[in-house]
């Protein structure tokens, strides 16, 4: 095996991506540097018009990040002390984090093996578990998250929500771009949320999230919401709101990456398959049910011999990375909720067998063919 010209094996390749598309963040960036609308200039407009358009909904309200994306909609809802989410404990941190920082009580509820989303069949156990019992909790709504770029199972969750008078957010962090019956992601629930966090599959150069829903009266509390509550009269605000703003040169770099998404979303398919195909004996590859795609935010593999497999990996160059290592519910800052190893098995054992190799649009097949090569 040569290891020439491998070394340098990026995890996810934010450089060819940007020569393929520099001159057009330099002519937009330009652009905002001459009408020096920085706060809110016609950008975020722009990008608002084209992202409610690609997803098929009513309103994209841009903010700061994915994760004032999942507090906005949680505080036009009022959810607060009193109050519990269920939500996944196989998820980047922020997901629960933003129930709590409200006061209210995250409820987990265990994953589907398979695709590591919260498991339908979970959410009666959760929605009557004793801690919402015992407490005498309000359970308010379902937050699923599209992990790794893969759809949560909405027709379930919705159905289930549907009867029991509880909100839908759907966390689509790692998924904007994907498909779930053929219905672009963020257009599930009653409100949608997105990250452009630089690796994202959608990412911008800086930090940046969306909100997307089709209800006008969510929508236009998250406006103000988004700029510290804000009335009509801007001295006079009408609620309690935060400083959510998307940033006018961030809206520029998401305007030209939208030029090219969805030209990567085939190659970044392309070179899922491959790893599938050419690693199907060595390790568990990932599995994505019929009636979805997945934008591969990351392509994670199970191994029996993780720390092993990853430090061979290592050895010649190809980096590897953990999401997630330690479940929510045994983090430090969630011990309060008093969870317990083997509360949630399936979550725990992805989290003891999981990791990603290189994923990105532009992984060519010579450097895939030695990442395959380095499992030995
Ligand atoms: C990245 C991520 C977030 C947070 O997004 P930021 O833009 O980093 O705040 C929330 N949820 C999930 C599932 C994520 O992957």
């Amino acid at each position: 095996m040569s290891t020439t010209d491998v070394r340098n094996i990026q995890f996810i390749d934010l450089k060819t991506q940007q020569a393929r598309i520099r001159e057009s963040v330099e002519a937009r960036i330009q652009k905002v540097l001459d009408h020096g609308r920085y706060i809110m200039g016609p950008e975020i407009k722009e990008v608002e018009a084209l992202l409610a358009d690609y997803t098929g909904t009513k309103h994209c309200i841009t903010c700061a990040s994915g994760t004032d994306a999942l507090l906005m909609p949680l505080m036009a809802y009022g959810v607060g002390p009193g109050d519990a989410v269920i939500t996944t404990p196989f998820t980047f941190f922020s997901t629960a984090e933003m129930i709590s920082l409200l006061g209210a009580t995250p409820i987990f509820c265990d994953i589907d093996p398979v695709t590591y989303n919260i498991d339908p069949a979970g959410l009666e156990k959760a929605l009557n578990s004793p801690k919402v019992r015992e407490e005498g909790l309000n359970v308010r709504g379902i937050i699923p998250v599209d992990l790794f770029g893969q759809s949560a199972d909405y027709t379930e969750i919705e159905a289930f929500a549907k009867a029991h008078n509880l909100f839908v957010m759907e966390d689509a962090a790692q998924s904007f771009g994907a498909e779930y019956q053929g219905r672009k992601l963020c257009s599930f629930g009653d409100v949608a949320t997105t990250s452009f966090f630089p690796a994202k599959p959608l990412g911008c150069y800086g930090d940046g999230g969306a909100i997307f829903t089709d209800d006008d009266e969510l929508a236009e509390k998250l406006v103000s919401i988004r700029v510290h509550g804000k009335g009509h009269h801007k001295y006079d605000n009408i609620r309690i709101g935060i400083n959510g703003r998307f940033d006018t040169m961030q809206a520029a770099v998401i305007l030209a990456k939208m030029e090219i998404f969805d030209d990567e979303i085939p190659l970044r398919d392309r070179v899922a398959a491959r790893y599938n195909q050419l690693l199907a004996d060595k390790v568990k590859t990932p599995v994505v049910k019929d009636d979805r795609t997945s934008v591969w935010a990351q392509y994670c593999i199970l191994s029996d011999d993780r720390e092993g497999t990853i430090s061979r990996l290592k050895e010649h160059g190809v980096p590897t990375a953990i999401y997630y290592p330690l479940p929510l519910h045994l983090q430090t800052a969630y011990r309060y909720l008093g969870y317990q190893k083997g509360d949630f098995p399936n979550c725990e054992y992805a989290a003891d067998h999981i990791f990603s190799l290189p994923m990105h649009p532009y992984l060519d097949e010579e450097t895939q063919d030695y990442i395959v090569a380095a499992f030995g």
